[in-house]
């Protein structure tokens, strides 16, 4: 009231003798506005004032401040009771900013208000007023503004200002967000949410949130924005980066320096760029160097050995500071003949590892024309070439002609001239002495120095060992780039020579003397021998299948680098096995989702696992029950311990286990159409002769790898073997205890203790526990016999004890419906008696991929029905390959053991990124016209059905 001009003219009831507007002037002389009443000496007072209408202009709580002076009783000299001390304070809330008339009942009571100081002076003049101030708060929230009251009930009172106000939480930043000019809330404990809005230049980190609370105070900042590229905080606002530095992404960094070889000249840089001459690939991050494309490889070298050319390079000399240099080999043919014919490239021609892309600076190149010349150009490229603009990367060449195929001696001048040139450089002086540098129970790590004289580059080193005891009848060679050298898969316990030499343009090196090294014992030395004595695979001689020696033992010490399966029972702590075969996976990376089936141990699930930095994949989750005996506990880990030494296509994955919190789990991957024998049986009759063997094929190459390694399955059944949704077979089922007591096929014997799937089992392990590889080999004909029958039960309804009988009568299962003869005798052949008789899975998987080559050999004859097969044309996957544009990976398929369509089918992205095949399009393109091209055969065949 103390801002308003004039007069107030507030409405009195009773317009006479009750309140009246008096001007009088303040302590500062400036005149004001009052409301007295002072009818003390009158009884029954009841003397109204009302302002006129307030609007409330958004506010849901008023406060209301009032400022006035108060007689005291005492000192007016002859009242009697009737003289009060206090006054009360109403409130009335209206859309009507002109009411004429309010009824007093329609106000509402804020308090009676009572003076902290009252005066006894009527004297204003003195300018000694003693001044009270009070104020309360009303919600108002239901009409566009109010009216106040003052109701006097006989007391001596100046009304001398009265101050009407809401509360704000004033507008401020936090956070790099603005938060408004925000009104308080309705109550006293409400609080406001408000959402800021970022500053300019700035982007929302999260949700900037702030509550305003009834005091007008800003509680604590949620969320808030970061300064844009280019930007940085300072004093609250995002500042443009200054010349020199960038700031690439939002986030609450400073702006970065820019990197080496780089600048940014204006304000406000997102990213540097590279100075001239300098590049950064798409995929280099803005806080990464400019680089530069690598110079050419040097040294390349060529031997030529019939229609094959080695050709060896050493490094660029100079890397443009990057780590990501590969080669690439470009061969220009020109025929050796008068006519001076050029020839269409690389139809033909294999490159070992590959062409493209390669990490290695060696490559062979064979399947060349003979006598044909050559020229051979070697680009070194990295992440920059491309962006560099020249394209071209930098290359060596060199020039080779072929001899004849199967030609010994015969070298072309180009040859002969570069022998001269290397019989004049002088080979590399040999190592002088090696170290081990660490030793554990089945690896050595070996450090030595360069030889003294290297008479050049050296370009690798060769390691040569074997075990003492061997000699050298049997030894494994190993090359690297560098002085140093993990060797992995030794046995323990066990003294290993070691030959070190040295290679550089002019060729090897003399081997270093011999260095002796032993591993260590752990504290399974004792155990040891009996894992030795576990892997030996019995080999008869004079069988029609034996003729090839490739799975006898002696062959395996002389093919270097296979890995023996390890025992895991022969770990006294099951979790040494276990941590040393899989990869402990964190809990909270796996994502269970339904039950699919109950293993002996627990229930199994699928689900989903993200591992950092792969993508997400569908496993299936075994878990161990709650309650389990320390027995059970390492039976049910030995299944993960022995899965996770293997790595195939056709055995399952192990993803890895959960050990370290309960309950434990075994992750493998998902085969999405669960067990073959369960599969078959839903799918009767449905899939081609060429799918059928194609999941035996499948089969096979699995098994072949377990003998390969000297794993014998013992429980090898179509129960067993799971099946994914490209029709790919999987070997499963590797728990040791689990073959004799988990498997509901397991009945006991009245000659063995133990309990043996009998209907799978050959003859002598069922009679002497005699389990090989051959008998191995007789299960998987009872696999060939449910597989072809589609889940039919081996010997039907027989009991165990007569098909134990009909064997030793020499009976066996007769081809079932529709099967082609060659598949039963390949079925007959593995049911023979004499073990050493059996065929070899190496033998069983050519024979398989001799049928698929030539599916006309797959007619039903004999006593089948026919479902009428008729040959396709063989569709190489060279000639597929190439009408898909892929021809690239031929040399990587074939090296990884894809040599048929069907066998592709067992390609995944996890299997391709292994293989090196990296780029996500090829990926698909390989996985969809793979399938395509299966299904295409399969169609073509059924259209082509006819009856015989
Ligand atoms: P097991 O204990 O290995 O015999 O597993 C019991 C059942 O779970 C099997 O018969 C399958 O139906 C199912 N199962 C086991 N492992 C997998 C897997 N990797 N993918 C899909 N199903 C599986």
């Amino acid at each position: 009231t103390r801002t308003v001009p004039g007069e107030l003219k507030w409405a009195a009831s009773p317009s006479e003798g009750g309140w009246e507007e008096v001007s009088i002037m303040d302590e500062k002389n400036i005149p004001i506005r009052t409301y007295q009443v002072c009818n003390v000496l009158e009884p029954n007072q009841n003397n109204w004032l009302r302002t006129d209408w307030i609007p409330r202009s958004g506010a849901q709580r008023v406060y209301v401040e009032v400022k006035f002076t108060l007689r005291d009783c005492n000192s007016l000299p002859g009242v009697t009771g009737t003289c009060k001390e206090t006054f009360n304070l109403y409130y009335h809330e209206s859309n009507e900013d002109r009411e004429s008339y309010i009824k007093e009942s329609s106000f509402i009571k804020v308090d009676t208000v009572a003076a902290d100081e009252s005066f006894t002076q009527v004297d204003v003049g003195d300018r000694i007023m003693k001044l009270n101030t009070e104020v309360r708060d009303v919600k108002v929230t239901t009409r566009k503004g109010f009216y106040l009251a003052f109701q006097d009930v006989g007391a001596c009172i100046a009304l001398v200002s009265v101050r009407v106000f809401y509360k704000t939480c004033p507008l401020t930043i936090r956070n790099l967000a603005t938060f408004p000019d925000t009104i308080t809330g309705a109550d006293t404990s409400s609080l406001v949410e408000v959402r800021g809005s970022c500053v300019n230049q700035s982007e929302e980190r999260e949700e900037p949130k702030m509550y305003c609370g009834a005091d007008g105070e800003w509680l604590v900042p949620i969320g808030g924005c970061f300064c844009s590229p280019g930007y940085e905080e300072k004093g609250g606002a995002c500042k443009a980066c200054s010349a020199g530095f960038y700031k690439a992404k939002s986030s609450d960094a400073g702006c970065f320096k820019c990197p080496p070889h780089s600048h940014s000249v204006r304000d406000g840089a997102t990213v540097c760029d590279c100075h001239s001459g300098f590049f950064r690939a798409d995929s280099d991050p803005p806080s990464m160097a400019c680089t530069q494309p690598p110079s050419a490889p040097q040294q390349l070298i060529s031997v030529v050995n019939e229609t094959s050319v080695v050709l060896e390079w050493a490094p660029p000399r100079r890397l443009g500071g990057r780590s990501d240099t590969s080669y690439s080999l470009d061969m220009v043919a020109r025929r050796c003949s008068q006519t001076k014919l050029c020839l269409p490239c690389g139809s033909d021609v294999l490159f070992s590892p590959g062409q493209t892309g390669l990490k290695t600076s060696r490559v062979v190149v064979s399947e060349l024309r003979a006598h044909t010349h050559y020229t051979f150009i070697v680009h070194a490229r990295n992440g920059v070439s491309q962006a560099s603009g020249a394209g071209a990367a930098q290359s060596v060449s060199v020039s080779v002609t072929t001899n004849q195929a199967g030609e010994k001696c015969f070298y072309t001048i180009v040859i002969l001239l570069s022998l001269i040139v290397c019989l004049s450089l002088s080979a590399p002086s040999p190592v002088s002495s090696i170290l081990a540098i660490d030793v554990t129970r089945h690896s050595l790590s070996l450090s030595w120095q360069q030889p003294d004289r290297p008479n050049g580059v050296i370009l690798e080193y060769e390691v040569k060992f074997y075990e003492k005891d061997q000699k050298e009848r049997s030894y494994r060679i190993m090359r690297t780039f560098s002085r140093s050298v993990d060797v992995t898969g030794l046995n323990p316990l066990t003294v290993y020579v070691f030959h070190v030499r040295a290679r550089t343009a002019a060729g090897y090196g003399e081997f270093s003397a011999p260095f002796e090294f032993s591993t260590n014992s752990g504290i399974h030395a004792v155990k040891f021998s009996s894992c030795r004595a576990c892997i030996k695979v019995y080999v008869q001689k004079r069988s029609k299948y034996s003729k090839t020696k490739q799975d006898s033992e002696e062959e395996k010490h002389l093919n270097p680098g296979v890995k023996i399966y390890v025992d895991p029972f022969t770990y006294e702590d099951p979790d040494q096995a276990i941590h040393e075969f899989a990869k402990e996976i964190d809990v909270s990376s796996i994502h269970i989702e339904k039950v699919i089936g109950m293993g002996e141990f627990g229930e199994v699930c699928s689900g989903r696992l993200r591992v950092q930095g792969k993508r997400e994949i569908y496993v299936a989750i075994k878990s161990l029950k709650a309650g389990y005996s320390d027995k059970q506990r390492r039976d049910f880990l030995s299944e993960a311990s022995i899965m996770g030494q293997f790595d195939h296509p056709n055995i399952i994955r192990l993803e890895g286990v959960v050990t370290r919190c309960k309950p434990l789990m075994i992750i493998t991957e998902y085969m999405e159409n669960g067990s073959l024998d369960a599969f078959l049986r839903k799918h009767d009759g449905q899939f081609t002769v060429i799918q059928l063997v194609g999941m035996l094929r499948g089969i096979a190459s699995g098994m072949k790898y377990l003998s390969d390694m000297s794993y014998v399955h013992r429980d090898l059944a179509a129960r067993n073997i799971l099946v994914n949704s490209n029709l790919v077979c999987k070997v499963s089922d590797f728990g040791l205890s689990r073959v004799l007591e988990d498997d509901p096929e397991a009945a006991y014997t009245t000659r063995v203790r133990r309990k043996i799937p009998i209907r799978w089992t050959a003859p002598e392990a069922i009679t002497y526990r005699k389990f090989t590889t051959a008998s191995d080999v007789w299960s998987y004909g009872i696999v060939m016999w449910e597989v072809v029958s589609y889940g039919e039960r081996p010997y039907w309804d027989m009991n165990n004890q007569d098909v134990i009988k009909a064997i030793e009568e020499g009976y066996r299962l007769p081809a079932p419906m529709d099967c082609p003869v060659v598949l039963h005798q390949l079925m007959l052949d593995c049911w023979e008696r004499e073990r050493a008789e059996r065929p070899t899975f190496s033998q069983i998987l050519n024979m398989l991929d001799k049928l698929i080559r030539n599916p006309g050999t797959l007619h039903p004859q004999g006593p089948c029905w026919s479902r009428g097969w008729v040959c396709v044309p063989e569709w190489s996957v060279c000639e597929w390959l190439q009408s898909i544009g892929l021809e690239r990976y031929r040399d990587t398929l074939a090296a990884a053991g894809y040599t048929s369509l069907d066998s592709l089918l067992a390609l995944t992205h996890q299997e391709m990124d292994r293989l090196g095949i990296i780029t996500p399009s090829h990926q698909n393109i390989l996985i969809a016209s793979v399938q395509q091209e299966v299904l295409s055969q399969m169609q073509h065949m059924q259209h082509s059905m006819v009856p015989v």
